[in-house]
């Protein structure tokens, strides 16, 4: 089969190794003059990520994708159990062990907490075990959690929440939530840990899925028009991926498949901003530390580069859930101020470089219609986006990469979720 992958992201690569590998001939058109689409390198010395970025244990098919590309995932990713320490705090640190026991003894030895605070995220965390980790698909996080004591929604709740969905827990899916708890903190041992890249960004998946595909890549290539039969830009595929944003991807399919293309247009967006901090000679006392947000400190972790392999007193702090930043404007100082009040350093730290993504996410908000994978026979959708247990995650975007090569192989009639005729999906 020849077929076309539109969007050179983690999706789009993911797409087009599993196409390739079922012998099929491919061609990947990328808009920009190289693949990782949000999770790149851009242009620094040494290069800067495009915003911070994390996996975590459970990534599963991520970590298979780099492998299969060459790339081994313990030389660029550092391991670490889940901890999350703030300045002078040591925060909730899970043990090693099985999920459970894990979780229940961190939580008990998080001494932060006030004893009663410990059993009461024990006992809420054990009444979602029992449901299965299932709610109703109109509840926000808030809402899930208002009965958890105070410290526990602020110093693990909200933070994870933000953090996983980039959305507040005011408006963010409690369905969502609980999936990412459940395959994160529940789901075999190591999937809670954190994996931070050691490594620029597009070394993870980018550069070696570029010399990987080789002369089936055309960067620079922004695909303007999709035909039914299937043409892409007048040229004639047997199949195609959408794996382009939502936003390129609903322009894409206006003409052939106005519903997926209403739905997929509908989608709401979160910023994210990431603020470079330099300061020679510091360093923290942990490689991820997280932050206590606020009306005057927008961050809610930092991290550590020199820590993790990286450039030496470089700094990221990570606004998610930025949209009221952009809106108001100086982020950076205040995240300055915050780093100065907050951390300690050797030398005052300086701003080294801002990276504001407008569309960093979809807002993950209660009961949210994403649109499937599958738009009609033959033309398939993938991305982060797309209708399925996760936020916006870069294994959300491999998975659906899967799930749409495997669709266009096996010319199956409905989406990975089930969903037929292009109609939109609830979150499962
Ligand atoms: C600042 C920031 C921090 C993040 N942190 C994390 C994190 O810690 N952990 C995590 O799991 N996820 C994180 N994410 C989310 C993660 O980056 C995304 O979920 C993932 O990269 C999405 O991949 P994708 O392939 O679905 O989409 P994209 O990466 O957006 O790829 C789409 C590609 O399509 C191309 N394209 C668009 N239109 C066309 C066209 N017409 N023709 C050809 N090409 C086109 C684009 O150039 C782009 O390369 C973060 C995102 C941001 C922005």
């Amino acid at each position: 089969m020849k077929a076309a992958v539109v969007g050179g992201g983690w999706a789009g690569i993911a797409a087009a190794v599993a196409l390739a590998d079922a012998g099929h001939d491919i061609a990947v058109f990328e808009m920009a003059p190289q693949l990782g689409g949000r999770a790149r390198s851009v242009a620094g010395e040494p290069p800067y990520d495009n915003g911070q970025h994390i996996l975590i244990g459970a990534y599963r098919d991520s970590l298979t994708l780099m492998r299969r590309l060459g790339v081994a995932p313990e030389q660029v990713l550092k391991r670490l159990p889940l901890a999350l320490p703030y300045p002078a705090e040591p925060g909730l640190r899970l043990p090693p062990g099985p999920p459970l026991i894990a979780f229940a003894r961190g939580v008990l030895a998080n001494s932060g907490w006030p004893l009663s605070a410990r059993f009461g995220l024990l006992a809420a965390a054990g009444g979602w075990l029992a449901r299965g980790f299932r709610c109703g698909a109109s509840l926000s996080v808030a809402e899930l959690c208002a009965g958890l004591p105070v410290v526990v929604k602020r110093d693990l709740v909200e933070p994870l929440c933000v953090a996983a969905l980039n959305t507040p827990a005011s408006q963010a899916s409690a369905r969502v939530f609980l999936r990412v708890l459940k395959d994160a903190l529940f789901s075999g041992a190591g999937s809670a840990d954190l994996l931070l890249p050691r490594r620029p960004l597009s070394d993870l998946l980018a550069g070696p899925a570029t010399a990987w595909l080789g002369d089936r890549l055309r960067l620079g290539a922004r695909v303007k028009q999709i035909e039914p039969g299937w043409r892409v830009d007048g040229e004639a595929f047997d199949a195609v991926v959408l794996a382009c944003t939502s936003v390129e991807a609903a322009r894409l399919t206006a003409g052939v498949a106005p519903a997926w293309s209403t739905v997929a247009h509908g989608l709401g967006f979160e910023p994210i901003i990431t603020v470079y901090l330099h300061s020679t000679g510091s360093a923290l006392p942990s490689p991820m530390m997280a932050l206590r947000e606020g009306s005057d400190a927008p961050a809610q972790f930092v991290f550590d580069h020199g820590a993790l392999g990286g450039t030496p007193g470089r700094f990221a702090f990570v606004v998610s859930g930025a949209a009221s930043w952009v809106e108001r404007g100086g982020c950076a100082e205040a995240v300055l101020a915050q780093a100065t009040r907050e951390l300690r350093w050797a030398t005052p730290p300086v701003i080294d470089k801002v990276l504001t993504e407008k569309r960093a996410t979809f807002a993950c908000t209660p009961g949210l219609a994403r649109p499937p994978a599958f738009i009609a026979p033959g033309l398939w959708a993938a991305g982060d986006y797309i209708a399925g247990p996760y936020p916006a995650t870069l294994e959300g975007a491999v998975r659906s990469g899967h799930a749409a090569a495997q669709g266009v192989a096996t010319g199956a009639g409905t989406g990975a979720n089930g969903a037929a005729n292009g109609s939109p999906t609830n979150t499962p």
